[in-house]
């Protein structure tokens, strides 16, 4: 693999089976599988200066190893993925945890055993918990939104104090809406657990953090002999988007196009911009070995920010007298304006609108979108690499 910084004027697309857009998990997982099990060339453009999409991670200038664009902690259930991505790195055997910071009280997210009885006392928390383990069983999750259609008055009393203290300022600082207002699903993945279980992904049979970190990993991923990456480039800048077809650098492509960047670009936003959510990133180094008991605390409660995260917590990685920190402040996303477009909003609306960008680009030869941003998801990264792996076969299948 090479990756060169900008686009040679000697660059021929027509060298290339396949152009990859984007350089992050969807864009690495489909350039490497190609190369590797259809012997595709294959160009992966990526306009940032570096590789690896959200997921990169730094050595930053006090020393700590810092992930740029939020916390990332792998998890996942799916074996084809962990046994793919650990072809590129070893893991750690970090367990994420997460404790909201309720009027000063440390609690652990997911809600659970712990936090009830911190919430409501040793011996009413008890019987609360004895009420949902009869209700739901024991190590159950109960997203909140399903708890609050509970009439039970017990179980009254733990959603309300749940919603209350736990989603609902937050979920305004995060989303600018109530929890009753968002799509269900975004509230269900931190899910109440009735259980003492205190990771944030309680029973994910995989867990932890790339050895190395996540830009070595796909440094590894993308490092194949029929692989040359370009940072630096806008594939927009080279690509232009016919009816049935793309033409790269002025001629009709006929290899296979991966397009992991968000469509409503490609149409420059002639149907509307699809709404997104964006963080302020607000980094820190304190002169101290250590700011918080766990890798991410969330202010649920107070604060304009949504978390802290303390990364030496989650890497790792030992290094004394300092600790950097970071805030996530977020914010509505304003298309061109040199902003990250972080979280899709999932509503119906934006779905209609994502739907008439997909009709378009499904017109065209050979172009497969794949990714949080071109599927317009909610994705996380194991389910990004399924997703690649998918379109990986199905590319492999047309050209066996
Ligand atoms: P991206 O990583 O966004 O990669 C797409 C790439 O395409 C980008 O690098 C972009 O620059 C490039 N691109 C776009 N348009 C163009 C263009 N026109 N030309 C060239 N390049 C282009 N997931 C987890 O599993 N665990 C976590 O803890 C976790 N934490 C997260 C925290 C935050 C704050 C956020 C926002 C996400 C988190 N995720 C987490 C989700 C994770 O970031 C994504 O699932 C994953 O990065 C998506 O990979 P992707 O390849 O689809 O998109
Ligand atoms: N959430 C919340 N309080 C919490 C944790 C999560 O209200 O302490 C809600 C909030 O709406 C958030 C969503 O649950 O956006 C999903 O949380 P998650 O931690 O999965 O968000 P991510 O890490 O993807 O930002």
């Amino acid at each position: 693999m090479q990756i060169h910084s900008g686009l040679p004027e000697s660059f021929n697309p027509d060298l290339y089976d396949m152009i990859v857009v984007g350089a992050g998990y969807a864009g690495s997982v489909c350039a490497r599988r190609l190369a590797e099990s259809a012997g595709f060339r294959v160009a992966v453009l990526e306009r940032r200066d570096h590789i690896a999409g959200n997921a990169y991670d730094y050595v930053n200038e006090d020393g700590i190893l810092v992930h740029l664009f939020g916390p990332h902690i792998y998890h996942t259930y799916n074996e084809r993925v962990h046994t793919f991505l650990s072809r590129f790195t070893k893991w750690t055997d970090y367990q994420h945890k997460v404790l909201a910071n309720i009027h000063g009280t440390l609690m652990p997210v997911p809600f659970n055993h712990t936090s009830l009885k911190l919430a409501f006392g040793d011996e009413r928390g008890e019987e609360l918990y004895q009420k949902l383990v009869d209700t739901f069983g024991e190590n159950k999750k109960v997203p909140i939104m399903e708890l609050r259609k509970k009439n039970d008055p017990d179980l009254v009393e733990v959603a309300d104090y749940v919603y209350e203290n736990v989603f609902l300022y937050y979920t305004m600082k995060q989303w600018g809406q109530t929890p009753d207002e968002i799509d269900p699903s975004v509230t269900g993945r931190v899910p109440i657990f009735i259980g003492d279980d205190d990771r944030y992904f309680p029973q994910a049979p995989y867990q932890g953090m790339p050895a190395a970190g996540y830009t070595a990993m796909f440094e590894h991923m993308l490092d194949h002999d029929l692989i040359d990456v370009f940072v630096g480039v806008d594939a927009r800048d080279i690509f232009e988007i016919g009816e049935t077809n793309v033409n790269v650098c002025g001629k009709c492509y006929g290899g296979e196009i991966v397009y992991t960047g968000p469509l409503d670009e490609l149409f420059n936003l002639d149907l509307g911009a699809l709404p997104y959510r964006t963080l302020d990133m607000v980094f820190e180094t304190l002169d101290e070995d250590q700011f918080q008991p766990v890798g991410t605390v969330n202010y649920t409660t107070s604060e304009d920010f949504t978390r802290i995260t303390e990364f030496k917590n989650m890497t790792g990685q030992v290094l004394p007298g300092k600790t950097t920190i970071m805030k996530e402040f977020s914010h509505a996303y304003e298309p061109g304006s040199g902003q990250t477009p972080y979280y899709a909003i999932i509503d119906p609306k934006n779905q209609e609108l994502y739907e008439r960008y997909l009709d378009r680009v499904q017109n065209l030869t050979n172009f497969h979108p794949v990714g949080r941003l071109a599927e317009y998801r909610y994705y996380d990264m194991d389910a990004v690499t399924a997703s690649a792996l998918e379109l990986s076969d199905e590319i492999i299948a047309c050209h066996a």
